[in-house]
């Protein structure tokens, strides 16, 4: 029952971006009966992006929301019970495995399909944070709409950062990049691209120290962490890109993960190191990152849960 304090579930989802969705799909035809609880963030990165060209099928392309949107709507017509909550602490200690939904409701479930994706990394400045959503933003494709014609920063190395200052260049007058270290870790192609555009600055060794403004975006701080000189470039909007991390803390005791907390499955499977615990999506995945890629191995989540749940006896 939904409303009772502790509840058993034969196939519990956690997450809504495409992993999620999809392994629910999947789920409730094969009558697993799923339960999915969104996550603080309803219908995941996707929902803070605006176009999606690359996701096969949408001939058109479609607004990320919208497409979030599709995905729920599909799940839920195919039987999916589809509810409001954030998954805040578990016991895999052993099985049935329990999940606490916002620190109250307690549930048993017989199988877990993690899909609870990543989130962007901050730098950890103060002004950083009261900026947020004033001109400080970790997507350049949402929010680089904004800054046309004006002259924008990007801190970040990585193919990320390489990418969403080339979108930015050709929104923006000028696009400022820091990189901390005398070099790019982006791949070879995408640094020989961000090289080339003319309107891409690139500052090496540069750390940013403070972003200026008190109700908005005006300038950004600077600091050579070779010579200790220290800049201040004004600047209407700062993008951090310095990549994401898997939100995966809650099963940190449990799971076995990479030093950077995302969660091993056996190649080619979903499995986790627990037997009926299942990843899929950005939680497991840091090199594709692609909403077609979490979907997949949504797929292959419900898929390894069902045969999973047949071979116990339990459906
Ligand atoms: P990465 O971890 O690859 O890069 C993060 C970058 O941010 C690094 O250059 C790092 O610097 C820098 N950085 C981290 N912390 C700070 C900080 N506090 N201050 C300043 N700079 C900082 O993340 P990405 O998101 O770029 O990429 C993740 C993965 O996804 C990679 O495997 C990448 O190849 C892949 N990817 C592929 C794409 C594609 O193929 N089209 C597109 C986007 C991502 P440093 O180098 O000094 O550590």
């Amino acid at each position: 029952m939904e409303n009772s304090k502790n509840e058993k579930v034969t196939c519990l989802i956690i997450g809504s971006g495409p992993a999620g969705y999809t392994a629910a799909i999947y789920a409730a035809r094969a009558n697993l009966k799923p339960v999915l609880y969104q996550g603080i963030q309803p219908g995941g990165q996707l929902t803070i992006t605006t176009e999606v060209e690359n996701y096969p099928g949408y001939a058109n392309g479609v607004q990320g929301p919208d497409m979030m949107i599709d995905f729920e709507k599909q799940a839920s017509r195919m039987g999916a019970d589809i509810r409001f909550g954030v998954a805040s602490k578990v016991d895999f200690s052993k099985q049935p495995y329990k999940i606490w939904i916002d620190d109250e409701k307690e549930i048993e479930a017989h199988s877990v399909i993690i899909a609870t994706g990543a989130s962007a990394k901050w730098l950890g400045l103060e002004s950083e944070k009261r900026l947020n959503g004033f001109g400080v933003s970790a997507c350049a494709v949402c929010d680089g709409f904004f800054f046309r014609g004006k002259e924008v920063a990007i801190v970040g190395a990585g193919d990320t950062a390489a990418e969403e200052a080339l979108y930015l260049s050709k929104l923006c007058s000028v696009v400022h990049m820091f990189v901390r270290r005398n070099e790019m870790r982006a791949s070879k192609v995408m640094q020989e691209r961000v090289l080339k555009a003319s309107n891409i600055r690139i500052y090496w060794n540069t750390e940013v120290e403070e972003i200026i403004g008190e109700t908005k975006t005006e300038a950004v701080r600077t600091k050579n962490n070779k010579t200790g000189e220290t800049q201040t470039i004004p600047v209407s909007g700062f993008f951090v890109a310095i990549g994401h991390e898997p939100n995966s803390a809650i099963f940190r005791e449990w799971l076995s993960m990479d030093e950077t907390g995302y969660i091993k499955t056996t190649p080619g499977t979903s499995k986790t190191n627990l037997e009926g615990i299942f990843a899929a999506g950005d939680v497991q995945d840091k090199i594709y990152r692609q909403a077609v890629t979490a979907a997949g191995s949504g797929c292959m989540a419900a898929l390894d849960a069902e045969r999973y749940l047949g071979e116990k006896g339990i459906v």
